[in-house]
């Protein structure tokens, strides 16, 4: 007989799993049988054990003609081989020959045959003895196959029955060999996908656990990717993102809906389900990447040579539907945080805002917050200046555009003060929609606009540009609104502030400083100057020019006088309105000499060129570090003393107190 052996199933791919010995099987499988329903899909079956049983017993020495095998269905499921068919014609079955007689019989009466060849019929097959016995199935007894043999006419001998009975038998037990393998093989195969979907399984908690650690959208998303590289590493990962985010991650990139590749991305976006394409052997998936307040874009998994199977679809859906929850998850937490941070921003931008109402001061802050908050390369604010239709610009790192004047309908600005809408281009070099003067100087590129608005009104503009296209995102747009809102109230007040601050120390009537406001000055210079000289101005006589001419003309005489003042001394030097026809000019740094000159040269002027003509008398003081006592009354005593003198001594005349 033939050794005893042992079958392998190739289940090497289980990891961990010992090959199976057809010895250990359980007496539950022992007890598994054919039944009629699997009579049709035998014939596979039927063939392989006829192979076996053919190969086990090749030296045995069997019958001397051929050994054959059918089915319950009368087709030839195998022949031993070495036979010489062309010997025995009668052998050949299938293929349009006939049945050897023996089979025929078997099949009609279930109980072996041997007949005999009839020298009276010419045809091949009776010329030749042919043998047959059933091969039922073990326990339900069903025919399920029919061993034969054929010898030379008259050769066949009772014996010969017998022994091919004993073929039949061993040849049943390698039938159920093979059918137990068959069985084995359903369940191995089914165990391996147990096991492997445990895996998965495994696998996703784990990663589940760590994605819903991580509340940063980066690390969620390098969680995601590295753990499909780890599982698939063969395999092409891209993660699409619908929205404007940008990562660090190579595999992350925006999802381009027009681009031809992106067809199959572009349906599972749409559809929301997993969408799958077999081209040349690679096998893409598209997986929606979603949460529960939307899909953010499609994860594409590529794999050469290789198919995703279901329990991968299965596994993959579920990853991808686990991470778009973190992904969402994290994506809310950031907002909420960045809201929070731009709440505390904005917050405390307007108490800055506010905490200054010095115009230069508000936006020289505000203009180096922006850049630094939109990590931006330029920023210009703009003014408008509505009695001339035109903007001013009034800050800006680009200095020397600062005091460029722009018309009202000009570029971007134009624009916002049409629309009074914020601005956002991502690319100026690839669509300019108006000029810009700014854009070009700088050669930016994205551009963050914004008006300043007041009650309705646009009373400037911010700009804020970066050299890179595509910087500013919608959030920042969205801030940019918000912000421009309180920087035009800080703008409009400083401004306001600042005109009153202008009337304030302003004199009506002669466009002089007021005489507060010398004081002040007088006195803050006395704290970091070493010198400086005052010089009191007093139209003679002047009650009776009033007299004369009239009041309205006295005062055209006082303007006449300021702008002869104004006119002589130099911008550092400060005139005010003294008293009703007093003028009070300090001239900081300056001595005796040089003021002496200016007040002589004003009161020459003023000899020559007033009208009606008055002449003014002056007198002189001045202060020195080194002066035992320093003060602006002092300063003041001694010019009034100086003036009087002036005065006692005939009018229109210089005199140094
Ligand atoms: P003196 O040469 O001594 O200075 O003689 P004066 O007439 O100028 O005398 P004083 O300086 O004491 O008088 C000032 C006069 O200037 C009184 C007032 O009628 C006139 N005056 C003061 N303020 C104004 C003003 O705003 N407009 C006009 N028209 N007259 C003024
Ligand atoms: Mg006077
Ligand atoms: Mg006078």
């Amino acid at each position: 007989m033939a050794e005893k052996r042992q079958f392998e199933i190739p289940i090497h791919e289980v990891p961990g799993h010992a090959p199976i010995a057809l010895d250990e099987l359980p007496p539950w499988l022992k007890r598994q049988d054919l039944l009629d329903a699997d009579l049709p899909y035998l014939h596979s079956l039927l063939e392989e054990s006829f192979a076996d049983w053919a190969e086990q017993s090749e030296d045995f020495p069997w019958l001397s003609g051929p050994m054959m095998l059918y089915h319950a269905d009368g087709s030839r499921a195998g022949i031993r081989p070495g036979t010489e068919e062309s010997a025995f014609p009668a052998s050949g079955a299938g293929g349009g020959q006939p049945l050897p007689r023996a089979v025929e019989a078997v099949l009609r009466t279930c109980r072996p045959a041997m007949l005999r060849a009839d020298p009276a019929e010419t045809s091949a097959d009776h010329a030749l003895d042919s043998l047959a016995v059933p091969v039922f199935s073990r326990s339900t007894g069903i025919l399920c196959a029919v061993m034969a043999a054929l010898l030379p006419g008259g050769s066949a001998q009772a014996g010969d029955l017998k022994l091919l009975q004993a073929a039949a038998l061993h040849y049943r037990s390698c039938l159920y060999r093979r059918f137990e393998l068959l069985f084995i093989g359903g369940l191995i195969r089914e165990q391996k996908l147990t096991r492997k979907e445990e895996a998965r399984r495994d696998i996703l908690f784990e990663v589940l656990r760590r994605l819903n650690d991580h509340m940063e959208v980066e690390q969620v998303l390098s969680e995601l990717l590295a753990s499909l590289e780890r599982l698939y590493p063969a395999c092409r990962v891209d993660l699409f993102l619908s929205q404007d985010y940008s990562s660090t991650n190579d595999k992350v990139k925006p999802l381009a809906f027009h681009h031809p590749d992106m067809g199959l991305c572009r349906q599972a976006f749409l559809s929301g389900s997993l969408r799958e394409q077999l081209t040349d052997g690679f096998h893409q998936l598209a997986v929606p990447f979603a949460g529960k307040q939307g899909v953010y874009g499609v994860l594409r998994l590529g794999m050469p040579e290789h198919r995703f199977d279901d329990l991968d679809l299965r596994f993959l859906e579920t990853l991808a539907g686990s991470a778009g929850a973190a992904f969402e998850k994290a994506k809310l937490h950031e907002q909420s945080n960045s809201l929070v941070g731009e709440l505390r921003l904005i917050n405390e931008l307007t108490h800055r805002l506010n905490s200054s109402l010095k115009l230069s001061d508000t936006i020289e802050f505000a203009s180096s917050e922006l850049l630094n908050i939109f990590q931006a390369d330029f920023c210009t604010i703009l003014q408008v200046n509505p009695s001339k239709s035109e903007f001013t610009i009034i800050s800006s790192n680009v200095k020397e555009t600062i005091g460029d004047t722009f018309p009202i309908d000009y570029g971007f600005v134009g624009v916002m003060w049409v629309t009074k809408e914020p601005i956002i281009l991502s690319d100026y070099a690839a669509a300019a929609p108006v000029p810009s003067k700014l854009m070009t100087v700088t050669q930016s590129r994205s551009l963050l606009a914004a008006p300043l608005l007041l009650n309705g009104e646009v009373i400037g503009a911010v700009m804020i540009c970066h050299r890179e296209p595509n910087h500013f995102s919608y959030d920042n747009y969205k801030l940019l609104q918000v912000l421009s809102a309180h920087l035009g109230l800080a703008v409009s007040n400083a401004s306001l502030h600042a005109e009153v601050r202008r009337m304030v120390i302003t004199d009506n009537l002669t466009g002089l400083f007021a005489r507060h406001y010398l004081n002040e000055r007088i006195s803050r210079r006395q704290k970091r100057d070493t010198s400086g000289s005052l010089i009191l101005v007093d139209i003679d006589h002047f009650k009776r020019v009033n007299d004369t001419f009239g009041h309205q003309i006295g005062d055209e005489i006082l303007k006449q006088v300021s702008e002869i003042i104004r006119n002589a001394i130099r911008d550092g030097d400060i005139a005010a309105r003294w008293g009703g026809e007093e003028i009070a000019i300090y001239l900081p740094e300056v001595g005796y000499d040089l003021t002496g000159k200016v007040a002589e040269r004003i009161r020459l002027r003023v000899e020559k060129e007033t009208d009606p003509q008055v002449t003014v008398s002056c007198g002189m003081s001045e202060w020195r570090s080194t002066d035992e006592k320093i003060s602006v009354e002092s300063l003041f005593y001694r010019a009034d003393m100086a003036l009087y003198e002036a005065k006692r001594l005939g009018r229109n005349r210089v005199q140094t107190g």
